[in-house]
């Protein structure tokens, strides 16, 4: 296991984590600018932060700072309950893709949906076993298209808090069923993004990670579950506030054989109210010393 204690190459910062200072939306820009300050060498966007800014002018700063992308987010939210829903989804899944390329992401990661219109506060229909069929299918397609593109897809399992409004696969054992399926082979194109906000707690988590090895591991996002979470979105921990055994679970991701980087990850509404530079501070001290 890689010692993560004297240094921060190769922690991973995802820009929602420093979305927000002091309360208030900070733009993409300057978080590229911050991170190249804090010698972080690899980020993980969201989508609406790089088309606030526009594509290409992310890419030349995302370039110029030298930074790597761990991961781009992100694609999915395939359901939908008429066939023009299902296409426009379709079609948004392949712009993500597009953009994942052209700013030399390492995969694109899916949050893949849930009942559709659940998330806008009113589920258009309520079987959830038709939601993953839906799933299953848009996946199938835009694994295609990331073929093609040879962008590497990345099944996030989210936590089954979120199973109506925001991704129906819950598991890493459901992610992995979903990419056995669809890329039996193996080939590297198909995999899952282990988040442990969303799988610390599941009691196969370990034997789950063995089973995905080394080609299907694509992605690792750390945080820390907070006692008590008051608020189901946005109050994830600090690495080390919470009850997380993180280096224990990478670990076991290691001893797969992943190699790439540990992304921070933390939708915080009490860290969105600091600066910038001290949630940065915070994230490299913690994850030296608890990642
Ligand atoms: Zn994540």
């Amino acid at each position: 296991m890689r010692d993560f204690s004297k240094d921060h190459e190769w922690m991973s910062i995802n820009t929602a984590t420093v979305r927000k200072a002091h309360g208030k939306e900070v733009p993409l820009l300057d978080i590229l600018d911050a991170c190249a300050r804090h010698g972080v060498r690899a980020i993980s966007p969201w989508r609406d932060q790089v088309a606030a800014v526009g594509l290409k002018e992310v890419s030349r700063a995302v370039r110029s700072h030298d930074l790597a992308l761990s991961g781009y987010c992100r694609g999915g939210m395939f359901t939908a309950s008429d066939d023009a829903g299902l296409a426009r989804a379709r079609d948004d899944n392949r712009r993500a893709v597009d953009e994942a390329c052209e700013l030399n992401a390492a995969c694109l990661v899916l949050v893949v949906g849930g009942l559709p219109g659940a998330l806008q506060g009113q589920a258009e229909y309520r079987d959830i076993g038709r939601a993953r069929a839906q799933v299953t299918d848009g996946i199938a397609q835009l694994l295609e298209y990331g073929r093609e593109r040879k962008m590497p897809i990345a099944i996030e399992p989210l936590h089954p808090m979120y199973a109506a409004d925001r991704a129906c696969i819950n598991t890493l054992e459901q992610a992995l069923d979903v990419c056995d399926l669809l890329d039996p082979a193996g080939s590297g194109d198909l995999g899952v993004a282990v988040d442990l906000y969303h799988v610390w707690w599941d009691p196969k988590l370990q034997t789950q990670i063995e089973r995905a090895g080394k080609r299907r591991l694509l992605a690792f996002h750390v945080c820390d579950w907070l006692t008590p979470t008051t608020d189901l979105l946005n109050d994830r921990g600090m690495m080390g506030d919470g009850v997380m055994e993180i280096s224990k679970v990478r670990g076991w991701v290691e001893a797969q054989g992943f190699a790439g980087y540990s992304e921070v990850e933390i939708f915080s509404y009490r860290w969105w109210e600091r600066s910038t530079d001290e949630i940065l501070r915070t994230c490299i001290e913690r994850h030296r010393a608890v990642v």
